[in-house]
């Protein structure tokens, strides 16, 4: 097998190939970094990988999984994965990853591989974790300083919406980090490999309804907790201001230093169900 430099120079001469830095496109070329990543992938399992660019960890996938199922939005790429890699195992699906719904795709559990294009990492993450029960563990290269944020813990100036969520359904760790030199085009930025390995939701409140406080408390940085939530509660400011108090929190604090059994709380106050 040629060496991930020699088949990224080859394939992108051969069909005249430029990057498109809208789509995010850095291409990997660090067999190392590309063995260690695939090694995640337990043999003969269903990896499910998001933009497989021009096959670099696709061609190893292939190798090790029963099946790869493989969703690029660059159409004249999926042409080239399709051209490139001949193997029965792979399935190259030309579709935006946020306009699908992967359980609609997948018919089995999947490990979800993938070199984020950098543009989209948050809606990336928020889906594979929240919006799929067909995905379990999903090993994510990405910003390094997003993956800073993913493993954060509460009162550092990481932690926010991004951190608690990740924690919520998964246990999050970092890997390694990727220099730039690593890649074709080099991003500005360095790199981290992230692990998430998706746990039972364990939640005393509805799912959606806790989402709607995450999301509420963190739209809007730099403000009280009382002030970010006070859109979506049914009542006066100073009612909830109330309530909060009566569950041990203060109205002023910021939702950065609030735990995710803080947001469990502050959930029950704001959806009371009678
Ligand atoms: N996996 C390859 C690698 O490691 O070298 C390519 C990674 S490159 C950082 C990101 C890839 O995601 C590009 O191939 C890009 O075209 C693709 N992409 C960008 N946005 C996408 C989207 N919304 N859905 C699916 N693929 C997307």
């Amino acid at each position: 097998m040629e060496n991930a430099r020699e088949y990224t120079m080859r394939v992108l001469k051969k069909y005249e190939f430029r990057t498109k830095k809208s789509l995010g496109q850095n291409f990997l070329i660090d067999d190392r970094i590309i063995d260690s990543i695939v090694s995640n992938v337990p043999e003969g399992a269903v990896a499910f990988e998001i933009g497989p660019g021009i096959g670099i960890l696709t061609r190893k996938l292939v190798e090790r999984a029963r099946r790869v199922v493989a969703v690029e939005i660059d159409e004249k790429l999926c042409e080239i994965l399709k051209e490139e890699i001949d193997s029965d195992a792979l399935e190259v699906i030309d579709a935006d990853f946020i306009e699908i719904n992967p359980n609609s795709i997948l018919s089995e559990k999947a490990v979800a591989v993938a070199n984020i294009p950098y543009y989209i990492t948050t809606p990336i993450i928020f889906k594979i974790l929240t919006s799929t029960d067909m995905i379990d563990t999903a090993i994510l290269t990405m910003q390094k300083e997003v993956s800073e944020r993913v493993v954060a813990r509460p009162g550092g100036k990481e932690y926010g919406i991004l951190s608690l969520v990740a924690a919520l359904y998964s246990e999050p760790k970092v890997l390694f980090n990727i220099s730039r030199d690593a890649f074709i085009p080099q991003p500005k930025v360095e790199s981290s490999v992230v692990r998430f390995d998706k746990r039972k939701l364990n939640l005393e409140v509805d799912e959606s309804d806790f989402l709607k406080v995450v999301r509420a408390a963190f739209g809007k940085r730099r403000k009280t907790i009382a002030n970010a939530l006070a859109g979506i509660f049914n009542g006066e400011k100073g009612e909830l201001k109330e309530h909060l108090m009566e569950i041990g929190i203060n109205p002023m604090a910021r939702p950065e230093t609030l735990s995710l059994k803080e947001f469990e709380s502050i959930t029950g106050i704001i959806f009371k169900k009678s």
